[in-house]
């Protein structure tokens, strides 16, 4: 009895193991599928830039998220001469911002920007929530030095950052990890396994880690072009580079490096970009 049972058991196995297999694949699809079309749902117009961007937030909502986390940032630097100073240059990019887009672009700039100084000697970063928070530590203030130099590589700092902002960075890369995240729980599903989710994971991660030195460059020309706007010298901009490479050597934590891709890299991409920008310029006086 057993033994004429025996074949007929493994062909119940594994037509299951086949319908299970089918299902799994089936279900990975549907999340996919889900995830794809949210994702292209998510079409939005930037206000400043006219792009088409995949965000989950309005800029309402980027703007209230980064005040309520604000205050989790740190404690404000007490140094309240260098607190005044990040301010005034801050606020002076930002007035040249507004002109730029009601100009060029007929448009009043939506976000709401405000700059702090964080006590912190420590940590060389600087950083920016979605809606115009920005941080800057006083590790990297004080690298960047005092007078009319210093003023400019801090504009250039702040400038970067305000390009993250208004080109809506940090929103973007969160539409796309939740994107990424259902592609990756599609796999472990289709895979059955750990590895295969592991594997696109990785993969996720690489795709991240592309757009992340986009948005770098995208926001290094903001920051230029801001600086030539508020009458900075924009090559003071190869200077932060400098400052950036020097401090990823010496003792303090290096976290804007690992976020941001290689000071030596972008300095070949931002002498280019001053030439575009000045060059621009001209041609605008030229015309008036
Ligand atoms: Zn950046």
């Amino acid at each position: 009895m057993s033994y004429s049972n025996q074949p007929q058991q493994r062909r119940r196995q594994r037509s299951s193991f086949s319908s299970g297999f089918k299902l799994r694949l089936l279900f990975a699809a549907g999340i996919v599928l889900f995830s794809l079309v949210s994702f292209w749902n998510k079409g939005q117009t930037n206000p400043v830039t006219g792009k088409v961007q995949r965000v989950d937030m309005t800029v309402k909502e980027e703007i209230m998220m980064g005040l309520q986390s604000a205050p989790q940032m740190g404690t404000p630097s007490r140094d309240r001469e260098a607190q005044n100073r990040v301010a005034l240059i801050g606020e002076r990019l930002v007035s040249r911002l507004n002109h730029l887009l009601l100009v060029e672009r007929d448009v009043s700039n939506p976000f709401r920007f405000n700059f702090t100084l964080l006590d912190d000697r420590r940590t060389v970063n600087a950083f920016a929530l979605p809606g115009g928070q920005i941080f800057l530590t006083e590790a990297l203030y004080r690298a960047l030095g005092d007078g009319r130099e210093g003023d400019a590589r801090i504009a250039g700092v702040l400038g970067h950052e305000i390009g993250h902002v208004v080109e809506r960075h940090s929103s973007e890369r969160m539409a796309k990890g939740n994107l990424i995240q259902g592609l990756v729980s599609a796999a472990g599903v289709a895979g059955g396994g750990y590895d295969s989710s592991r594997i696109a994971g990785y993969v996720g991660n690489i795709v991240n880690m592309k757009y992340g030195r986009q948005d770098e460059l995208e926001s290094d020309q903001w920051g230029i072009e801001l600086m030539i706007l508020s009458e900075y010298d924009p090559r003071q901009m190869l200077d932060v580079m400098d400052v950036l490479e020097a401090s990823s050597g010496g003792g303090s934590t290096p976290e804007f490096m690992s976020s941001h891709p290689r000071p030596a890299n972008r300095k070949v991409y931002i002498e280019q970009i001053i030439e575009e920008k000045q060059q621009k310029l001209l041609e605008q006086k030229r015309f008036q």
